[in-house]
């Protein structure tokens, strides 16, 4: 889980999943109210987890699976991302450039 680099709150397992589902770029702490980064390792980390989409469309090729079971390793994979991703979070104060 996420610490705060201002005053090294542990965020929670549900201030996290809040804070990720925000269109700001930003993560605001809950209890200093300051506005944190993500590392540039939290945000590559992140930008890999779109690719896990297309793991059900892989299995489908090969096994050939109806649509319900593509919808439910979908679902199953959506799930899996928020108790995993929130867990790989890292905050610094400043923007870090991602490369
Ligand atoms: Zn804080």
């Amino acid at each position: 889980m996420p610490v705060c680099a201002n005053c090294r709150h542990h965020w929670s397992f549900r201030e996290t999943l809040r804070a990720m589902y925000t269109l700001k770029p930003t993560m605001t702490c809950p209890n200093c109210r300051k506005e944190q980064h993500l590392t540039a390792a939290s945000r590559k980390r992140g930008a890999l987890m779109p690719f896990l989409v297309v793991i059900p469309m892989l299995i489908n090729v090969f096994l050939d699976l109806n649509w319900l079971a593509v919808i439910g390793e979908m679902l199953m994979i959506a799930v899996i991302f928020n108790l995993v991703y929130p867990r790989l979070i890292d905050l610094t104060e400043e923007e870090e450039p991602i490369w």
